[in-house]
């Protein structure tokens, strides 16, 4: 028995190494990523207005089509520039508010009068807990990003191809990057492929300055591209459409299989209720919030919450409401509303590091 106790913690230990050698790759990589995207990006565009709109015949679609093509372009070069240069959210920044609107979170004792609801109808958890892993605050939804060695604010997931987070601040850069880049590739396929067939013919009569092989090979990309891109962005927009990040949907999906065993439909307490309602949320926009056609605007916008205080269902709204009753009835009586402790597989597996404190050492309540 010792020896298969010694072997799996010998595994375990193994696994380990791997996949912090992973990780120190992963983020060691990160900085070639974004030097070979701007290249390749660049070099479309520079291909793009070389080819198929300056070495051709001007007419009148052409002057309608060139507005569009200049946006295209814009939106492809500041969504992505936005979505690297974009710190994704640090928890420290949002202490300060957590200190001057839920003081409750933070203080010392229990008090389990507030229920982590306030006064706007928004939910942030009973208390502030600590990262177990950079010892940092961690408001609800945050997790703890291996590569970047610290908490993201809302993560979704850590991207190779930006050199870090996709978080709170950046998230919307990063799925109408997916968006344009997706609308970039199919404009470039559809408009540049007699260019394409005239590049592969033998001494092709060529104007531009871009050379024949160079626009192949673009080509090519931008169509390999323009499939795998939007399977991507529409895997996104699914999720955001539940309310949920990529962290969320793996977890969500197993509190839904375990709620099923038993016989009760377990529900994401940030889905809103609707597609649209999740969708306007993600994106700040619609009634109340920006305009709608800052969506297709090449410039920064603000999230639509500062990070640690989110709407909630309108289910999980009515049973986190102080002194409120769960409803009576079948429709809302045999559900099971995820919680703050339920969303911690996937980065808290150690436990967690109980709740924080400014004054870390003098809290032994943590
Ligand atoms: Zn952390
Ligand atoms: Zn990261």
């Amino acid at each position: 028995m010792p020896l298969i106790r010694d072997s799996g913690t010998l595994a375990i230990r193994c696994f380990k190494s791997v996949e912090h050698c992973a990780d120190r790759l992963t983020g060691a990589a990160g900085p070639v990523f974004v030097a070979i995207c701007w290249v390749l990006i660049v070099l479309g565009g520079i291909s793009f207005v070389d080819v198929i709109i300056i070495h051709k015949p001007l007419s009148f679609l052409r002057l309608i089509f060139l507005p569009i093509a200049i946006l295209i372009l814009l939106n492809l070069y500041s969504q992505y520039y936005y979505v690297i240069r974009t710190p994704p959210g640090n928890p420290h920044s949002v202490v300060e508010e957590i200190k001057r609107e839920a003081p409750w979170m933070i203080e010392k004792g229990s008090d389990r009068e507030h229920r982590g609801m306030l006064a706007d109808g928004t939910w942030a958890g009973e208390k502030l807990r600590k990262c177990g892993r950079c010892l940092g605050p961690k408001p609800i939804r945050t997790h703890h990003c291996r590569v970047c060695r610290s908490c993201v604010l809302v993560m979704d997931h850590h991207c190779p191809c930006q050199y870090g987070c996709v978080g709170l601040y950046n998230q919307r850069y990063f799925v109408l990057f997916m968006a344009w880049l997706s609308v970039s590739c199919w404009t470039f396929a559809i408009l540049g492929y007699q260019d394409f067939w005239l590049s592969m013919s033998y001494k092709p009569a060529w104007v531009a300055v871009t050379p024949p092989i160079s626009f192949t090979l673009i080509w090519v990309l931008s169509v390999a591209l323009g499939c795998a891109v939007p399977m991507l962005l529409v895997w996104h927009i699914y999720l955001i459409s539940r309310g949920e990040t990529s962290i969320e949907g793996h977890d969500n999906d197993y509190f839904t299989t375990k709620a099923k065993e038993r016989g009760v439909t377990y529900i994401n307490p940030y889905d809103l209720g609707s597609r649209r309602h999740n969708l306007e949320h993600y994106f700040n926009v619609g009634p109340g919030r920006l305009p709608y056609y800052t969506l297709f605007m090449p410039f920064r916008y603000p999230p639509s919450t500062s990070g640690w205080r989110f709407p909630l269902h309108p289910i999980a709204l009515s049973r986190r409401r102080r002194n409120s009753e769960v409803p009576e009835d079948d429709r809302y009586g045999n559900v099971v509303v995820g919680d703050e402790d339920e969303g911690e597989l996937t980065d808290d597996e150690g436990g967690g590091g109980g709740l924080w404190s400014e004054d870390q050492e003098e809290a032994p309540w943590t």
